[in-house]
């Protein structure tokens, strides 16, 4: 399999060359370049095979010649074997129509951990053959952050920096990354928000003093190994409620368009999925992209569901290139028209493409805490303020009764206690996987908000590559 940038100037790569890159040199996004089809008989073929069997049946095309398929059963049973659940992501009805994915019975309580537990591992098994290492580095809003230092710490190859603003993060989302003690973990809480953050971030991977004496990666989701991971739980859950015979609708609470574009991955796959529902909170600019052509981005309003509140969509260039025909040239200038001037319009044959299958919604903060109470009275499930953006939507989105509806619960309630408690008067408690949290010892460095010290910080605390 090959991949091409969605700016249409870099060099094409395998699978392995795309994990260990992230980013394309030419500042696009790297995709297949034609998505793998499975016939309908081959998805029946799938049914009631386990989480990680399954994995290996859809993820086996992307990575082509890069691992075995003996290899890469190995590191899926590895990755799913450290979920709490032994679905792994298992289906909750809530109604006749509704359904909940739970995708947050991983180490760290966000769905992130179902991706980024086998990228750890894709790293490690890459890096090995080459000799090399690498230096990941990140900034954090929250769920990031815990979910991919559980996923290297303690690995041989790997240096993770992960910067979170001080004081601006919640104090689970905080403990979780600063109690893992692992010596390849260095987390740094800069004086800042998190745009100063990921500014920062960005600086370093154009910085060539940096990028020449170390392997600096990314784990955000401009990486295709997690969408790929991502779109194994659209197959698992249609399995369940009768594909390929019939076809289910999703509804994906929404922030750098990754989980929801692995949606878009398995409908090109042959998955029947009747729709995807984009659900977005005030932070609304793919909902005024999908609904109007108009991408514009405005300042970020904090709510109750931060991993949510985000302005600039990185992912949304995918679904772009592959509906706008796959014209990377093209792109490549519309988006540098877009990074000028934080606007841009869609074009006619990429918002018909999209609106074939993507519609999308909004929940303001009344919307939200109306899910999250409806789901506790009505069904008594507790669900955190992202799933109600996303059950939300899936209500409102008026679909036949015979269409069932899935809404991706994407952390565990226990993450945000206090929104949850003002809207259902329950407080969750932690699972007990997670349950000393409080007890243990935090360890991070406070840095200034200066590109300078930071650098140097990393600098002086990676190991450079080979
Ligand atoms: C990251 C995250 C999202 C948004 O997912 P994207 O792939 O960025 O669209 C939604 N909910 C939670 C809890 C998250 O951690």
């Amino acid at each position: 399999m090959e991949y091409v940038s969605t700016r249409g100037n870099a060099p094409a790569l395998d699978f392995e060359g795309v994990t260990l890159a992230g980013l394309a040199s030419d500042g696009g996004l790297y995709v297949p370049r034609e998505w793998p089809r499975f016939t309908p008989e081959q998805i029946a073929d799938m049914a009631g095979l386990s989480y990680a069997e399954l994995a290996v049946r859809v993820m086996l095309p992307f990575v082509g010649t890069s691992l075995t398929e003996e290899r890469l059963r190995e590191l899926c049973s590895e990755a799913y074997g450290r979920f709490a659940h032994a679905a792994v992501t298992p289906l909750k009805q809530l109604d006749e129509q509704q359904w909940l994915l739970e995708l947050f019975h991983g180490p760290t309580l966000a769905f992130k951990d179902v991706a980024l537990q086998l990228l750890g591992r894709l790293f490690e098994e890459f890096l090995s053959r080459s000799d090399d290492r690498l230096t990941i580095v990140g900034a954090t809003s929250g769920d990031t952050g815990s979910a991919a230092i559980d996923a290297v710490a303690g690995r041989e190859r790997i240096d993770i920096f992960m910067l979170h603003p001080k004081g601006r993060v919640s104090e689970v989302q905080r403990r979780q990354m600063t109690t893992v003690k692992a010596p390849n973990v260095h987390n740094i809480a800069i004086e800042g928000s998190f745009d100063d953050a990921q500014a920062m971030v960005k600086r370093m991977f154009g910085d060539t003093v940096m990028t020449t004496r170390f392997h600096i990666s990314a784990v955000n989701s401009i990486n295709w190994a997690r969408l790929m991971a991502q779109v194994v739980y659209y197959f698992a859950s249609a399995l369940q409620l009768g594909a390929p015979e019939r076809k289910v609708a999703f509804s994906v609470p929404t922030g750098n368009f990754g989980d929801v574009f692995a949606g878009y991955v398995a409908a090109q796959m042959g998955l029947p999925i009747e729709r995807l529902i984009v659900a977005t909170n005030v932070n609304d600019i793919l909902h005024r992209a999908l609904s109007a052509g108009d991408y514009s981005a405005g300042t970020v309003t904090p709510t109750a569901a931060p991993s949510m509140d985000i302005q600039v969509s990185s992912n949304f260039e995918r679904l772009l290139f592959d509906c706008g025909g796959r014209d990377g040239l093209a792109l490549a200038e519309q988006m540098r028209g877009f990074e000028a001037s934080k606007a841009m319009r869609l074009t006619n044959s990429q918002r018909e493409g999209a609106a074939a299958l993507i519609t999308s919604a909004r929940a303001d903060a009344t919307e939200m805490t109306q899910a999250m109470a409806w789901a506790a009275r009505e069904c008594g499930e507790v669900i955190d303020p992202h799933t109600a953006i996303g059950l939300h939507a899936a209500r409102a989105a008026g679909l036949p009764r015979e269409i069932p509806v899935v809404t991706l619960a994407t952390a565990h309630p226990a993450k945000f206690p206090d929104a949850v408690e003002r809207a259902t008067g329950q407080r969750p408690p932690l699972p007990t996987r997670v349950g000393d949290l409080f007890d243990r010892e935090e360890r991070y460095t406070e840095l200034p908000g200066t590109y300078e010290a930071v650098a140097a910080y990393v600098a002086e605390h990676a190991t450079p590559s080979a």
